[in-house]
């Protein structure tokens, strides 16, 4: 009985979610592990009877894992009478492939229901390695997201960044006692202004092979193995909607659809009707004040959009859905201390605090944030479709 009124009190102090459906409804599509999504993952698209591929097995030092670590590929069957694909991508950066899961699983719930109308690719955990043990960078410490350069330059660092570089990356294990680093961070802020430091701390540093945000010295094997792939998944296909599930910047439980080529201004405006103009974000618009965000060198979207030309795509549209979970300096914070463990401590105690605090970061447990941020990507993904249908 005891339990029976506590359950009650908790799911009736949940702000704005009907009664006991939203704690049944988040344990649904949230895993609790990698290896826990990948079976949820596989078992998904067995049921929807779309083929599945697999990378290589991520390479994880020595450390057994079952079953190995991949990167998981769905593809629905080709629909003869559309050339238009939606290709959805989660867990770029590790530890927020809990969302990307999360995400799949409604969406393969849905066309269980309801088949799609024009060829659908899922790109399941991009980082199986920062997924699994639970961190941003991949097995070689590489922000993945700063690593698609165009150019292959892989070098130079923001002058900011390397100035704080010891409060960024400390040589030493997290202690349990850390007050000091948003004294700094906010010391920091007042000197040099947010925007500033944001983007020279966040926006990719190419000297700091055990820092954070470190973009590589060369192109990711990730990359590679999709310059391989992509073109045969997406033959005789002339136009693309690709969203790349994020989490861990913006306004808590609220999402911003981040695009980096220029729109076609009649798209842009569509998208702005529908979402608002605050929530989209166009990284080539001309002013600071109007791009509201911070640069990042190497993105996935710019190579993307760059690679699909030779892909024969007549169209392809990029856009990052980020959703907002906690303040930017905790997410930094939490980001510093798991880095520090992963190379001056126990680099694979998950249950570590370090490691659970960057978890909550970007995948926070609070059943609110889980089913708004499922909502909004149901939403998204739904109108996207029906955009696709117009196109051609
Ligand atoms: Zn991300």
């Amino acid at each position: 009985m005891r339990l029976r009124v506590g359950a009650f009190i908790y799911v009736w102090s949940l702000p704005n979610i009907p009664s006991d459906q939203a704690l049944v409804f988040m344990a649904e599509y949230f895993p609790e592990s990698y290896l826990q999504a990948y079976e949820q993952f596989t078992r998904g698209v067995e049921n929807l009877n779309w083929d599945l591929e697999y990378s290589d097995p991520i390479s994880t030092d020595g450390i057994p894992c079952t079953p190995e670590l991949r990167v998981q590929v769905a593809l629905s069957p080709r629909v003869s009478e559309s050339r238009s694909a939606l290709v959805v991508s989660t867990g770029l950066h590790g530890v927020e492939g809990f969302l990307g899961s999360a995400v799949l699983a409604k969406l393969i719930e849905n066309w269980q229901r309801d088949s799609p109308k024009c060829r659908v690719i899922l790109l399941h955990s991009l980082n199986p390695f920062g997924y699994h043990f639970m961190r941003r960078a991949d097995q070689n410490n590489v922000d993945l997201n700063r690593n698609f350069l165009v150019d292959g330059k892989y070098q130079g660092t923001p002058e900011l960044y390397g100035r704080l570089d010891s409060l960024l990356n400390p040589r030493k294990s997290p202690s349990s006692w850390d007050p000091g680093f948003e004294l700094k961070a906010v010391a920091n802020i007042l000197c040099h202004g947010f925007s500033a430091v944001q983007e020279a701390v966040a926006g990719g540093q190419y000297d700091y092979p055990k820092g954070l945000f470190y973009g590589g010295s060369e192109i990711s094997p990730l990359a590679s193995w999709l310059q391989e792939k992509m073109p045969n998944w997406l033959r005789d296909i002339q136009n693309v909607v690709h969203l790349d599930v994020h989490s861990g910047l913006g306004k808590r439980a609220n999402f911003q659809l981040i695009t980096e080529m220029s729109i076609e201004p009649e798209f842009a405006q569509k998208l702005h009707t529908r979402f608002s103009p605050e929530r989209c974000v166009n990284m080539s618009a001309a002013s600071d004040d109007d791009r509201k965000i911070y640069r990042a060198s190497g993105s996935f979207g710019s190579w993307v959009e760059n690679q699909a030309r030779k892909w024969n795509c007549g169209r392809y549209f990029f856009a990052v859905v980020e959703f907002g979970t906690y303040p930017p300096i905790q997410v930094l914070k939490a980001l510093k201390r798991e880095n520090q463990l992963f190379h001056w401590g126990a680099a694979t105690d998950l249950q570590h605090p370090a490691k659970q605090r960057l978890r909550e970061v970007f995948c926070p447990r609070s059943p609110d944030w889980r089913s708004r941020c499922l909502e909004s990507a149901e939403d998204i993904a739904k109108w996207m479709c029906a955009q696709l249908m117009d196109f051609h």
